[in-house]
């Protein structure tokens, strides 16, 4: 299974499993939805809870 291990972008810190999380990432193009795994992992911002609902 893929894991892949995500921090917040905004405190650091790690998110634990099935934690609630928001990612802030650009509006992507047509062309970019065809590589969206790749687009993500490059231009999307992980928000932990605690830091979003600050
Ligand atoms: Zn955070």
């Amino acid at each position: 299974m893929f894991k892949r291990i995500l921090s917040c972008s905004v405190c650091g810190g790690d998110i634990k499993d099935g934690e609630e999380i928001y990612a802030k990432m650009e509006a992507p193009s047509k062309k970019v939805m065809v590589e969206i795994k790749a687009y993500l992992k490059d231009k999307s911002e992980i928000i932990c809870k605690d830091c979003y609902d600050k």
